[in-house]
């Protein structure tokens, strides 16, 4: 057994001293200690095993170690701020992988007011360039409640949302350029944020999305906005969810271009908040159905200006029936204890006991009928169960959770019926011309439901664009696709 290990176990020695003089102490590790926090995912789903801990410094330091990496067959996991929800920044259990993380690129290299640009390296975390932008009277208009972790890099490998996705777009839509390295090792410059551009594939958009599986993205030129000089949000309560698509479009028609978050948080769902969260109190008397949070955010237009426009419409909405009662935040305070109420509920809902948890999409003008559906449909085939969406209904967006029935056993139950339950909601959202992950990517976790209900066509050419990119299958194996052996 010893012998069969030994040309492995010496191939790594030399990777790692050859690793080791071209990223210097600061930039490698083995040290278990200094490892550990790396290797289990932001939910405590997944747990690998590293070769080391590698923290290149620069995009040159990055592109030598993959081609290190290529020439010793030494797989890579990428990780940003490991605050992914798929498992995607976890490395297997073999402890055979690199993992190699980009928090040392934590530049942001420029910052233009007047061209709305910002050039930032992989690894600058997503509160910092909120700041950076801030003091500039700008703003990068992504956010979500990962932000004191969520890397540049990171978000774009995930294509996440968030929050404004209703207004400005996924990471998509921020990314004008991206500067990447390929499995070869060789960089991929495509920072040159040009407006118009059609030279053939828009490759950054490849990539974008792409979970580690096709590059190492080193830096990217983001699209900044001037800063809101108006900002006015709203607590909402509602009959029912086909009421709050019906505020939703309203809404659209009224705020123009200012309504930025359209949130649905359902009554229970308040509730396990109110009782979990210190310190919360229910913005509105009395208990509603369905709750919108809706938030307006201009440019152009002051608070008070927004605060009118709003007032009218959901007057308006009040005195036909749509809406059953509403509170306008008097503050930012105020503003703020709204979103910690939205904010909270995952963690509130945790508390309660097991749940599987689903970050799904429909067609948004479908999604109230998809609840109205599933529910019943879920807690009727799971007895015990309890069934709810709540979040970003403005993009057709709900985290969809499938609450574990009474005295359930934490683990027990997610690992048997739990699969079960996940497998019914993603075959349901499938049937109803949805997608199994909405925001938070694919990575080790919905693996296997990807390959069962994508589209074969679509599939098949993801494999064949990873076969191009990566035939040695080095990059992230086993995250979004299934691993396949080197051609
Ligand atoms: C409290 C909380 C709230 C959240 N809310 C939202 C939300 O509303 N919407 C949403 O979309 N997400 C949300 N997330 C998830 C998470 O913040 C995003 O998925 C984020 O994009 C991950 O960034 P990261 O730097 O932590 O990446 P990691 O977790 O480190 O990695 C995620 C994936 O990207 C790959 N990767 C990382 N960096 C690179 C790189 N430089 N090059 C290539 N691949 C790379 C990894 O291999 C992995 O597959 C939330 C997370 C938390 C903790």
């Amino acid at each position: 057994m010893a012998m069969m290990n030994a040309p492995a176990a010496l191939s790594s020695e030399r990777f790692l001293a050859e690793a080791g003089a071209l990223l210097g102490p600061k930039g490698l590790t083995t040290d278990l200690e200094r490892m550990d926090a790396w290797l289990t995912d932001w939910r405590g789903r997944y747990t690998g095993r590293a070769l080391a801990l590698a923290s290149p410094a620069s995009t040159g330091e990055v592109a030598a170690l993959v081609k290190l990496c290529a020439a010793h067959r030494v797989p890579i996991v990428p990780q940003g701020g490991n605050s992914g929800m798929a498992g995607g920044a976890t490395p297997d259990a073999s402890g055979s992988a690199l993992l190699l993380s980009l928090r040392r690129m934590n530049a942001i290299r420029s910052l233009s007011a007047e061209a709305g640009q910002a050039v930032c390296e992989a690894g600058v975390i997503l509160q910092a360039l909120h700041e950076a932008a801030e003091s500039a009277g700008m703003r990068f208009p992504l956010t979500l409640g990962g932000k004191g972790s969520a890397t540049i890099g990171g978000l774009i490998a995930t294509n996440a949302g968030g929050t404004q996705v209703l207004r400005h777009g996924t990471m998509r839509a921020q990314v004008l350029g991206l500067e990447a390295v390929l499995a070869s090792g060789e960089v991929l410059d495509l920072m040159s944020p040009l407006k118009k551009d059609n030279r053939g594939f828009d490759l950054k958009q490849l990539l974008i999305g792409s979970e580690g599986t096709l590059g190492i993205v080193t830096a990217a030129t983001l699209r900044l906005l001037p800063a809101p000089i108006g900002r006015v949000t709203a607590w909402v309560g509602l009959g029912g969810i086909i009421e709050a698509r019906r505020l939703l479009g309203r809404l659209e028609r009224a705020m123009g271009d200012a309504l930025e978050g359209f949130e649905v948080v359902p009554a229970h769902c308040l509730e396990s908040v109110l009782a979990h969260q210190p310190g919360a109190r229910a913005p509105l008397a009395g208990r509603q159905a369905w709750n919108a949070l809706v938030e307006c955010v201009s440019p152009s237009q002051d608070s008070a200006t927004l605060r009118e426009a709003l007032e009218e419409a959901l007057a308006a909405a009040l005195e036909e029936g749509l809406v059953a009662d509403a509170a306008i935040a008097a503050s930012d305070a105020q503003a703020e204890a709204f979103w910690a109420l939205r904010d909270g509920i995952s963690a509130a809902e945790r508390a309660q006991g097991p749940a599987m948890q689903h970050d799904i999409s429909v067609p948004v003008e479908r999604m109230p009928e998809f609840i109205l559906a599933a529910v019943p449909e879920l807690e009727a085939a799971f007895p015990g169960t309890r069934a709810f969406g709540f979040g970003h209904l403005g993009d057709g967006n709900v985290h969809f959770h499938v609450a574990a029935p009474e005295g359930a056993v934490r683990g027990a139950w997610e690992e048997n019926e739990g699969k079960a339950v996940s497998a019914r909601v993603h075959d349901l959202v499938t049937a109803w011309g949805g997608s199994i992950s909405a925001e938070h990517g694919i990575g080790q976790m919905k693996v296997d439901e990807l390959a069962r209900l994508h589209d074969p066509v679509a599939l098949a050419v993801m494999r064949q664009v990873k076969q191009a990119l990566d035939p040695l299958g080095l990059l992230n194996p086993g995250k979004l696709l299934h691993a396949v052996s080197p051609a």
